[in-house]
């Protein structure tokens, strides 16, 4: 008789998402003519930018021309994009990552989740608290994490590191050595940053004890300020004890073409075995590549004029954001992020938790955003906005603010 693995029975349903769209629905029904701004959402809504459309159109014909049809991508990726990657990503910040280091994949979220099974089962993992959810969900699947206590809304083995403003949203050395460290910077969902002395003490941590840093980097492209790292490979003795992931989803409008890169440095051992080869055996076994065209199209980003535009893109997003934050702060909430990311992390309104204050939002000033509870215990109070709307919602969302205020 077939059975299930039955650690996917431990998962608490996702009800997050599922609770916000059940009360956007409800809300709708009972005041249809509500003008709702969605400020929740984690995707893109800016269109391909031309150098990337340019590169689709041209790799889309030359897949019908027999000379220059392609079929299956090699195992790690085209070596134009990898090459490329390994230049303008790494070298150029003084990296010392090369193109055969690179695994180019359909994205982060598969690949920082499906990293796990290259690890023992044994292996006690690290998580931020606020998290995004990939992270500990895979382990779950996985039988890494033991049974979920729900008072507590966490899994008993594992060790969660609070991030709140009393630690600047960068976590501090658990007592308990981890053997996997999940960091994820630019962070999601509090849009607050490492700076590079302080990634470097993980570093130094993770080399001491033998841990391994799985490093999430999908957002480098919206980092703005000065030393703050675009790569965990900027630190010292990093390729000692770092994976990274990269995706092209938020840096590029990449999140409906799949593409994404993971970087494990060929040194890189865990109990004496090295990574690479166990990566490049479950990649070449279980995946068959992504996309000639999208590969073409996401080489096309690091062109002169791919590159300006993917900038400004991100230039749009990023002024989004301020207005969302500069308004919040002009009406006295406190409010983190959306400096070198897209991502707003504020402080609920007079003490309420962050479900009181989605209600609160919804019901008064038609807003969505994100209860910071849903994102783990340490999110209670806080709620997160998102910048990946338009900029004209942006400005109506902050006018719908001020008018709170001042009623
Ligand atoms: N990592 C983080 C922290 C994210 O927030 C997301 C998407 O929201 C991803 C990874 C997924 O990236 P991709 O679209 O490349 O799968």
């Amino acid at each position: 008789m077939a059975t299930i693995n039955r650690n996917y029975l431990k998962l608490p349903g996702s009800y997050l998402f599922s609770t916000i769209a059940k009360k956007v629905a409800a809300y709708s029904a009972e005041h249809p003519e509500a003008d709702i701004i969605r400020l929740g959402i984690g995707d893109v809504t800016k269109p391909l930018c031309p150098a990337v459309i340019d590169a689709l159109h041209r790799s889309v014909d030359e897949m019908g021309n027999p000379g220059s049809f392609r079929g299956y991508a090699p195992d790690l990726g085209y070596e134009f994009l990898r090459n490329t990657i390994a230049e303008k990503d790494y070298r150029a910040r003084g990296c010392d990552i090369s193109p055969d280091e690179i695994f180019v994949s359909d994205g982060a979220k598969s690949d920082c989740s499906n990293v796990q099974e290259i690890f023992g089962l044994d292996n006690k993992i690290a998580v931020c608290d606020p998290v995004y959810p990939v992270y500990v969900d895979s382990n779950v699947m996985a039988g890494r994490t033991g049974e979920y206590n729900e008072a507590l809304g966490k899994f008993e083995n594992v060790i969660y590191m609070p991030c709140t403003a009393a630690n600047g949203f960068v976590p501090d050395i658990p007592k308990e050595i981890p053997d996997l460290i999940y960091l994820c910077y630019p962070n999601n969902p509090t849009g607050t940053v490492i700076k590079k002395d302080e990634l470097q003490r993980w570093v130094d941590f993770a080399r001491k004890n033998g841990s391994i840093i799985l490093y999430d980097a999908a957002y480098e492209a919206f980092i703005s300020e000065e030393g703050v790292p675009h790569s965990i490979f900027e630190c010292e003795g990093a390729r000692e004890c770092a994976i990274e992931f990269k995706s092209f989803s938020k840096t590029a409008g990449f999140t409906g073409l799949r593409l994404g890169y993971t970087v494990i440095p060929k040194d890189l051992s865990a109990g004496g075995e090295k990574l690479w080869p166990l990566w490049a055996r479950r990649h070449g076994t279980k995946y068959n590549g992504a996309p000639y065209i999208v590969q073409r199209a996401g080489e096309a980003i690091y062109s002169g004029d791919g590159r300006a535009q993917v900038r400004q893109q991100i230039a749009g997003y990023l002024e989004n954001a301020r207005i969302i934050s500069d308004g919040l702060k002009a009406a006295g909430y406190e409010v983190y992020g959306g400096v070198n990311a897209p991502y707003i992390w504020m402080k609920t309104k007079d003490g309420m938790s962050s479900w009181e204050f989605f209600d609160y939002l919804l019901e008064n000033l038609q807003i969505v955003g994100t209860p910071g509870s849903g994102f783990g215990p340490s999110g209670e109070g806080y709620f997160r906005l998102t910048a990946f709307g338009t900029k004209e919602n942006s400005l109506k969302a902050i006018e719908r603010v001020n008018g709170d205020v001042t009623t």
